[in-house]
């Protein structure tokens, strides 16, 4: 039989256009859920190994109670080895950008009122409308940008406060600082009560005077902005930022009974009421997908923005982050190892990827700068070709393998004052070297194989590896274009060993 070929033409064309038409409308939705200063030990998910590889439970995780997250992390995977940088806004632009701190310049928190103190071109004033951002080229790519929460992108008076002059269709709650003034709503969020009124969160009106707490109500703000997406039929990108679990440490009265015997300080209590207001969030995001149909659909990648600052004890010893070394705003691992938790809101056939499922990935890093390039493939939306990134795609080690193309390096380079100052933290392969640029004692060294707690400094037992991993810093320092501190009038260049 001779069929026509004009016909077979027709049927080919149509059948192009169809699957064409379709890809746009089966584009994954992807939640980043974003937990403000949530370190790796603030879940009840063991996040360590022990020396067989296995999942190790610490005390910590025997603290907090994040029923979702092990939800997510049963039908994901999870790494134990993820980096951010040491404080929110350099995280927050490498997320934006792919970039590391050292490269984009916001390497200091973006200090809301003022030019925060730093080397002559760090970028005090945050992200503009020039540069690259993940949710403009989302947008682009036909997404529905969704910022809700904490933004901190920029200081007051400059355009990137706003998120919807970097690439957001829409902004629930976020502008230039990062610390709410209250989590009540009987407190309208800050802004009804005088002493708190500096950092009012904006928006979120209807919440005021009721007994919503911030958390609760970004969440419900997201679950409708979600369903104008839905209703749309665009994919939807959602920035989900929570304020939790930065201070002022509130104790959210829907959990504070989980801990009132605990014989933990108030402090303590409350951050874990505030880690565990965040885990419903994630459970309720979750529940909404799935009850819109479109939960095999959407990706979620959980993460926090650097170490913890649980109010539990020193800051350089081990404390709130036990067994790791140091917090929030430190070199030690403490201060930039986060919860990393990817997968599928529900299995099926309906996920575009794999992603392993119940399966902790201790062979390899990960690193926020990983995720502007994960989320860009998750979308099938392109990196513009002259913009540098230094991250990398995690869709393979999602899967549940090794990256051969990753790189084993991280770097946060830090020529600021704050709890730990003026350094660069530069890991590379199982070796650690903090080089501090002031006084007398520059190099720390670790062997994080055999010493993962960085509890003894071989600087001086290993002068060629210490030489060799000071070069590597260096190079990379170049390479990424590195803004050094400065001393009166000179700069502080690294100094070999
Ligand atoms: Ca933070």
């Amino acid at each position: 039989m001779k069929s026509c070929p004009l016909i077979i033409l027709l049927c080919q064309l149509l059948f192009l256009a169809q699957s064409f038409g379709s890809k746009e409308s089966n584009s994954p939705n992807i939640i980043l859920f974003l937990v403000d200063d949530m370190g790796l030990m603030d879940t009840s998910v063991p996040m360590l190994v022990d020396n067989e590889g296995k999942p190790k439970r610490y005390p910590l995780n025997d603290w907090y109670r994040t029923p979702n997250m092990e939800r997510l992390a049963k039908q994901g995977i999870r790494f134990s080895q993820f980096y951010a940088q040491s404080v929110c806004s350099p995280t927050r632009a490498s997320i934006m950008t792919g970039q590391n701190s050292a490269r984009h310049r916001v390497s200091q928190f973006i200090s809301p009122e003022k030019r925060n103190a730093g080397p002559n071109g760090w970028r005090w004033e945050g992200l503009t409308q020039n540069d690259v951002t993940l949710p403009s080229i989302l947008k682009q790519a036909g997404y529905q940008t969704i910022f809700a929460g904490k933004a901190h992108f920029a200081p007051i008076g400059h355009e990137g406060e706003d998120p919807t002059k970097l690439g957001f269709d829409i902004n629930i709650a976020g502008c230039s600082f990062g610390r709410p003034g209250s989590y009540y709503g009987e407190d309208g969020y800050g802004k009804l009560n005088p002493k708190q009124k500096k950092r009012a969160v904006p928006g979120l009106g209807k919440y005021h005077k009721t007994d919503t707490f911030l958390s609760e109500a970004i969440t419900l703000e997201a679950k409708y902005a979600i369903d104008q997406s839905l209703h749309k039929k665009m994919p939807f990108f959602l920035y989900m930022s929570h304020y939790a679990v930065h201070s002022p440490f509130h104790s959210d009265p829907r959990f504070a009974d989980n801990y009132k015997d605990s014989g933990k300080s108030k402090g303590a209590q409350a951050y874990a009421t505030l880690i565990e207001g965040i885990d419903k969030s994630l459970g309720d995001l979750m529940d909404h997908v799935s009850s819109k149909g479109v939960a095999e659909n959407t990706l979620v990648l959980f993460v926090g923005d650097n170490g913890s600052d649980a109010p539990l004890g020193s800051i350089h010893g081990y404390s709130s982050s036990a067994p790791l070394r140091g917090k929030k705003g430190t070199y030690y691992e403490g201060g930039m190892r986060v919860p990393f938790i990817a997968g599928w809101a529900k299995t099926g056939k309906g996920n575009s990827f794999p992603v392993a499922k119940g399966a902790l990935h201790n062979e390899q890093i990960g690193t926020v700068m990983d995720l502007y390039s994960t989320i860009l493939e998750t979308a099938g939306a392109k990196n513009p070709s002259d913009h540098v990134v230094d991250g990398i795609s995690l869709l393979k080690q999602l899967s549940g393998k090794t990256n051969p193309d990753r790189p084993d390096h991280f770097m946060c380079h830090f020529p600021h004052s704050h709890r730990s100052s003026y350094f660069t933290s530069y890991r590379k392969g199982d070796w650690k070297l903090i080089y501090r640029y002031k006084g007398k004692s520059k190099y720390v060294l670790y062997d994080l194989s055999k010493d993962p707690f960085e509890k003894r400094n071989l600087a001086e037992d290993e002068p060629e590896k210490l030489k060799q991993m000071t070069k590597g810093m260096i190079a990379q320092l170049e390479t990424e274009n590195a803004l050094y501190p400065v001393e009166g009038e000179n700069m502080l260049m690294p100094i070999l060993p």
